[in-house]
């Protein structure tokens, strides 16, 4: 069975979840398209009233659904209670800004009266990953609901209580059946599932393959496509920057998550003048992580979410090594049961290393000593990635300018790349595309449609 609950901390598996049948699939996609006819009629205030509530049940069973998350993928509990949280606020921003968002804009044409007025389109399937599990379904459901939209979720196959949870959350908050439904299926079904009729748009968080696989059966069914992928962001250190507080973020920038994030700052890039120090402060910072349980409200690094992914990243550093690079600190699983790997720190990491284009998913810095600002940024731009990316200097014009070079969707100045529902959220080339959370991302799966207004005596 390969839904499963297994707990990352000790290995051990809580509990398995049947598949959904073909069957099953098809009553919920019909579900969601009958649904769809009735939720297009409703008004904001219906919509934005039942996005309240869930935001309020949210809260209200906080630290039940803080332990969910850290039972089945290892996150914090603090860190799960903060994504709870977040999560409740993108329900209750996009409840409290959709109408003004989504009014009509009136156009001033050459001649005459027009104006786009923004409708919905309808079923929605949403592919969502484990690192985030309610946060990144609430960045996909919130704005699509507040459309008009109807969703169906597949979340990851190994976040099943959580992904049943949000449904039950909707079902507490009197959403209409087929309003939002989660679908208890694998990946590959996920994407053969784009091709049903019914299904209007595709989005998917996750990895490079799975979003190929998703983006080319939405072309081949000539479907809306979003995606969210992978990231290797830069962390940049010029020799202005304050150094302490640029190595408290670069640890917090990197551990977040237990280094599971796809906006981490994964690769340091310090010019040559402050290398030295950055490294050495940051190494030291690293070296005395305390690594253990999620649950104990002591721990700063727990587990990665499965033995899996402590295996290949685990793999990665060693397929490193094999390919020239050196061990700073670290480097190994940790001699404890659970899916743990040792805070790490990797150099001469250099081009033609069988690593240099991957992305490190856990708690593994690479760090680059480069001559100057412009050496800084091209390496920052020598990635198969543009997610986001960050600028350490106490001369903000200058950061705004190394800013404007990065070829990422997202740069923060003296900041890890970091989320908020107000801000956009999205990526260049490999990083994928499209908009999540502020104004942009309820743009995605919205129909502009035109409406002119023209008089009979009118001609073209
Ligand atoms: P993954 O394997 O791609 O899984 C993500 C989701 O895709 C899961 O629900 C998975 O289902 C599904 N999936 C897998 N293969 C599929 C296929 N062929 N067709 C359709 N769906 C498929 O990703 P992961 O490695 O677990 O997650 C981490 C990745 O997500 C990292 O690269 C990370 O950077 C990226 N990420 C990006 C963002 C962003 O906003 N840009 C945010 C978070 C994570 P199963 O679990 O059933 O396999």
């Amino acid at each position: 069975m390969s839904i499963q609950t297994v707990n990352p901390t000790t290995n051990k598996m809580i509990q398995s979840f049947e598949e959904m049948t073909d069957s099953q699939v098809d009553e919920a996609v019909a579900q969601a398209a009958s649904a769809y006819e009735a939720w297009k009629q409703t008004d904001y205030k219906q919509r934005a009233d039942l996005l309240h509530k869930v935001a309020g049940l949210l809260r209200e069973k906080k630290e039940m659904l803080a332990k969910m998350i850290t039972l089945e993928m290892g996150k914090l509990l603090a860190h799960a209670d903060g994504e709870i949280k977040l999560s409740a606020e993108i329900f209750d921003y996009y409840a409290s800004n959709a109408e003004s968002f989504l009014a009509d804009k009136i156009l001033h044409p050459t001649h005459g009266q027009a104006l786009i007025r923004h409708a919905p389109i309808g079923v929605l399937l949403g592919v969502e990953p484990w690192n985030f599990p309610f946060y990144q379904v609430a960045r996909f459901a919130a704005p699509n609901i507040m459309i008009g939209n109807t969703i169906l979720v597949k979340h990851a196959s190994n976040v099943p209580q959580c992904g049943i949870a949000i449904e039950e959350l909707f079902k507490e908050a009197g959403a209409p059946a087929g309003l939002y439904s989660n679908l208890l299926i694998t990946g590959k079904r996920a994407s053969a599932l784009v091709a049903d009729k019914r299904i209007k748009g595709v989005s998917l968080t996750g990895s490079e393959a799975a979003g190929a696989s998703m983006a080319s059966e939405a072309g081949k069914h000539l479907k809306k496509s979003l995606l969210e992928l992978g990231g290797s962001d830069a962390f940049i250190v010029l020799e202005d920057a304050d150094m302490d507080k640029t190595v408290e973020w670069a640890v917090v920038g990197r551990i977040n998550n237990n280094g599971q994030s796809c906006i981490a700052s994964k690769r340091f890039i310090v010019v040559e003048s402050v290398a030295a120090i950055f490294l050495e402060k940051f190494t030291a910072k690293f070296a005395q992580l305390k690594v253990g349980d999620p649950m104990d409200a002591n721990t700063q690094l727990g587990p990665l979410s499965s033995e899996e992914a402590a295996a290949k990243i685990a793999a990665q550093v060693q397929k490193a090594v094999d390919g020239g690079a050196t061990i700073l600190l670290g480097g190994k699983r940790l001699k404890r049961e659970g899916a743990f790997m040792e805070p790490t720190i990797i150099t001469n990491m250099h081009p033609d290393n069988p690593v240099f284009y991957e992305e490190l998913f856990g708690p593994v810095a690479t760090f680059f000593r480069v001559k100057d600002e412009q050496a800084a940024i091209d390496l920052a731009n020598d990635s198969p990635f543009g997610l986001g990316g960050s600028v350490f200097t106490q001369d903000i014009e200058r950061g705004k300018r190394v800013a404007d070079e990065i070829d990422s969707g997202m740069v923060f100045i003296n900041h890890p790349t970091w989320t908020q529902a107000d801000l956009p959220f999205g990526g260049t080339k490999g990083s994928g595309y499209g908009r999540e959370l502020s104004e942009l991302g309820i743009e995605e799966f919205v129909n502009k449609k035109l409406i002119r207004i023209s008089e009979l005596t009118d001609s073209f």
